[in-house]
Parts: C-alpha cells; structure tokens; sequence
C-alpha cells in the first residue's frame, strides 16, 4: 500500500515539495505518495488530527503553522525544541512527533554543496523571523569565528542573542546583535538573507563592504533575483539562492520518515534546469 504524505500550509500552491519528494520517491524506490493540503488558517489541528484518521504518515509544515506545529507534538526533536518551530511530522500511534530541519538544510548546502566551512568564519545572519530562528542552532553548533544578528527590528534580534547567550553552550563563539547601521566598516566570509524582504523586492539598508573577499552570499529565498542577491553581485560576493536548501531540508524529513538519505544533488540540479 502506497504511505501517504503532504504538504500543509496556507498558501500551498507554490509548493515544491511534491515535486521534490517525488523524485526523492523515484530515486529510493519508495512506495510514497505526497500531496499539497490547504489547511484554513484557524483549522491547523483539524487538518492534522484529519489526515491521521485518513492514514497518513507524516507531513512537512510551512507558513504559517510552523508554530502551531511546534506546540501540537508530543514529543519534539531536540533541533525542533531548539528552533522552536516545526517543519516535520510524524505521526505514531502514540502521538505527533515534531523536527525541524530547515538548520540542517542549511548547513548542509552551505557547507557540502556550496563547500564552505563555517568554522572560524564571521557569520552575519540577517532577519530574526521563524527562518532564522531555525537556523541559529545549527550554525552556531559549526563554531563560526563571529556571528551577528542583523534585522529591522533590533529588539527580536537581541532576544535571540539573550536567548543564546543564557543557555550558555555557544559561549566559544561571539554572538552579537547589531542594527544594519552599525554594520558599517564590518566585513563577513558569510552572510546568510533570512528575512522576506525579497518577498516584495525590498532593498535591504546594508552598508557595501560588508562582504568579505571571497565571501558567500547566501539568500533563503529561490525562484527569483532578489535586491539582496543583486547588491551582493555588485559587491563581487559569491551568490547562492535558498534552492539547495529546499532540497536539503526535504532530503532530512525523507530520511526521518523512510529511514533512507536520497542522493540530493541530481534533485537540485534537475530543479535550476
Ligand atoms: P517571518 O515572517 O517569520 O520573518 C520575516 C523576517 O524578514 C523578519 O526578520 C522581518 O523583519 C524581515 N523583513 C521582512 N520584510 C523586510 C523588509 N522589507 N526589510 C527588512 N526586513 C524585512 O518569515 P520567515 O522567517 O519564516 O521566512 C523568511 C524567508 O525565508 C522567506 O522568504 C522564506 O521563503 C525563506 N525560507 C526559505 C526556506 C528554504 O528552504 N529555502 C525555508 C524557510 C524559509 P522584522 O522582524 O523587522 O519584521
């Protein structure tokens, strides 16, 4: 029998991840089918308690619900409770258990596909949103040199570094929360776009010279040029979208639910073709 996924969010549409899983599916060999599922904005429970009585497996969580996942497990993951935010389900007969694996996505392509270390290097993370949240841990977990939180709103971005920093198991790295001003006269190895400014074409207020020579540019979003890809071009930085991502952090969920690591690569490339 054909074990049933989705893809639940709102909006869905766009999604990718059926494409995705399916050539991960074909790849594997795996007997899987994965759907988009629209769940209403006040309907997330529902959605979920409704497609385990349908007998479905798991389901990756995107906008707005990765929240509402995060508090409807059981049991968490501990990159889940870190991020505070699902993207993954797996549903047991005991319960709903969540994971995120946006972090380990990119990290991942950073580090494998794009073959850059982080260790040692000075990190400059902008947005303090749910993506970045996400990838915080896994980042820092690489040991960077430095890294700078950078967003719209200092404030969130200063609960972040607080949030780090009482924990106390980051206390080898440098970790820091600075307004885009502030970043004046500063460069960075990497600088990783969180934010969804380029959902609307907006220009960051990011002063030049922030890029490092050699240094990766690397923007979560995909699909599009974004004015934060453009403006690094100009900068002579390296450019990467969030592509390799998307793919990376659906390998993961894969892995979690069939026990078995697709080959990425082929997918990635299948994608910018
Ligand atoms: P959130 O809504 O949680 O956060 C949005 C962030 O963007 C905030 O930091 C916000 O700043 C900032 N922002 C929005 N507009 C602007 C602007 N005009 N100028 C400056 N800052 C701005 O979104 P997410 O964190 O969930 O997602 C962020 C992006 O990451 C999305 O584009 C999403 O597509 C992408 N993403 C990609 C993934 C992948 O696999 N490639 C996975 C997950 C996310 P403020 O706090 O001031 O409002």
């Amino acid at each position: 029998m054909t074990d049933r996924y989705a893809v639940i969010g709102h909006p869905v549409e766009h999604s990718k991840s059926p494409q995705i899983h399916a050539a991960f599916a074909r790849q594997t060999a795996q007997d899987i089918s994965y759907e988009k599922i629209l769940a209403p904005l006040d309907g997330f429970a529902q959605t979920v308690a409704a497609m385990r009585a349908d007998g479905f497996m798991g389901a990756n969580v995107t906008v707005p619900f990765k929240l509402e996942a995060f508090h409807l497990a059981y049991r968490l993951t501990e990159r889940a409770n870190d991020a505070g935010a699902v993207n993954t389900l797996l549903f047991t007969g005991e319960g709903v258990i969540g994971d995120n694996t946006d972090g380990v996505g990119l990290v991942r392509d950073i580090q494998h596909n794009l073959a850059v270390a982080i260790q040692g290097k000075r990190v400059l993370l902008i947005g303090a949103g749910g993506a970045a949240e996400g990838v915080l841990h896994p980042v820092l977990e690489q040991q960077p040199g430095l890294l700078v939180i950078s967003n719209r709103t200092l404030d969130k971005a200063l609960i972040m570094v607080k949030k780090i920093e009482e924990r106390g198991d980051f206390r080898f790295v440098s970790v820091q929360a600075q307004a885009f001003e502030d970043l004046q006269g500063q460069a960075f190895d990497i600088v990783i776009n969180a934010t969804s400014a380029g959902l609307s074409d907006s220009e960051l207020p990011l002063p030049p010279g922030i890029f490092a020579p050699g240094a990766l540019a690397y923007d979560m979003m995909y699909g599009r040029e974004t004015p934060f890809m453009k403006f690094a071009r100009l900068q002579q930085a390296r450019v990467a979208d969030g592509l390799g991502m998307l793919v990376e952090q659906a390998a993961e969920s894969f892995y979690l639910w069939r026990g078995v690591r697709p080959l990425t690569a082929p997918v990635i490339a299948a994608f910018r073709a």
